[in-house]
């Protein structure tokens, strides 16, 4: 992190680094380990840390001069760590930065699926993958023939909640940024439907109606602001609305207003929001849920990878002009 960002994060808060201060061997006296990262997942909030002023004591801090952290795929090269070997494959909360000491590495999960892509333990396996799962099911609840609206549909998040979705006999359309993620949505990812909201304009109310003429019963929430004022309306009487993320409101000057809070009351909504972080013991539950469908090809999981830590901050930022189609991942280095 070359200085905290001020207002949304630009590339040149970021710079590569070629000192190192690591020694490949795990220290005496340490019960670490040293990874070599190979993937790193793009997230929304790594932009958000970037500031220095979030408070929030589930993120992690990032200093000024030092590697940014996140979740990311590894392989152990050393361990002095009674549950991890060398040699082994997790994933987990590292650095950006090619190799990382850990010396708390209790929270990262092995691998033990080796036949699934390492890069989805960024993603469909990972934590994003994790916090599809915990919105939609453990919020969302969804019942079969549901209908089902999902925001920043083609995305990390979006993308793993409409398969499923589809997977538990739900109706589900969503809304992304472009006609090549709209078209990726119906042909590639199973949606019923999906819209470009850029092409809607403020209309998003007026497609909703569309779309959904019997109304929405889950509302799986990435974007906040606007979208979800043009939801409100459209929902049916207890409909669930799961608060995943607002990304259209995390570097607004001023936050969007909500007209339609009143829909609320009259619904009967739950409107719940959630931080995966605390949901890290479900995690289990989304490999029993998951693995097999990706071993059947019945779920998949669409990336945007990048080659190179020196191209992680133009594809960091870049989520928040929508420049990603699919999870965004860089590849640091092959095992
Ligand atoms: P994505 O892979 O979906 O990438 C971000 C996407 O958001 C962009 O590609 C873009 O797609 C869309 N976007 C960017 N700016 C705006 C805007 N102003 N208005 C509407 N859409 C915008 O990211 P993730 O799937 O990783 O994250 C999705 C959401 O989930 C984020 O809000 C994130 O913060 C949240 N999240 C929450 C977690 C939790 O624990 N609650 C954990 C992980 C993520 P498009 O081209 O379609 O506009």
């Amino acid at each position: 992190l070359k200085n905290y960002a001020k207002g949304l994060a630009k590339e040149s808060d970021l710079e590569i680094s070629t000192e190192s201060t690591i020694k490949l061997e795990v220290p005496e006296g340490s019960n670490g380990v040293l990874l070599k990262n190979l993937y790193l997942s793009c997230d929304p909030y790594l932009a958000t840390i970037m500031k220095g002023t979030l408070h929030n004591p589930l993120f992690p801090v990032y200093s000024v001069g030092s590697p940014i952290k996140g979740f990311g795929v590894s392989k152990v090269l050393d361990s002095k760590h009674p549950n991890f070997n060398n040699g082994d494959l997790v994933w987990g909360e590292t650095g950006w930065e090619e190799y990382s000491h850990i010396e708390k590495p209790d929270s990262f999960f092995k691998i033990e699926h080796k036949d699934i892509p390492l890069s989805y333990y960024t993603g469909l396996l990972g934590m994003t993958g994790l916090t599809a799962y915990v919105g939609f099911f453990e919020i969302g609840k969804p019942k079969k023939g549901e209908k089902v609206f999902v925001s920043a549909a083609s995305g990390a998040v979006g993308q793993v909640v409409g398969q499923f979705a589809k997977l538990s006999g739900c109706y589900v359309v969503g809304s992304a940024g472009s006609e090549e993620k709209v078209d990726l949505l119906k042909n590639k990812l199973g949606f019923d439907d999906a819209f470009n909201y850029k092409e809607e304009h403020d209309l998003v109310a007026a497609a909703l109606k569309r779309y959904f003429p019997e109304g929405i019963d889950i509302y799986f929430d990435n974007v906040g602001g606007k979208t979800l004022d043009a939801v409100l309306p459209n929902m049916n009487m207890h409909g669930r609305i799961s608060v995943c993320g607002m990304i259209s409101q995390y570097n607004a000057e001023k936050p969007d207003p909500l007209h339609n809070s009143a829909c609320i009351l009259f619904k009967r909504l739950r409107v719940e929001g959630f931080q995966v972080y605390e949901c890290f013991h479900l995690y289990p539950k989304l490999l029993e849920f998951a693995v097999p469908y990706i071993q059947e090809n019945k779920i998949t999981c669409v990336e945007d990878i990048v080659e190179g830590l020196e191209n992680g901050p133009a594809a960091l930022v870049g989520l928040y002009s929508g420049r990603n189609v699919g999870k965004q991942v860089i590849k640091v280095s092959s095992p």
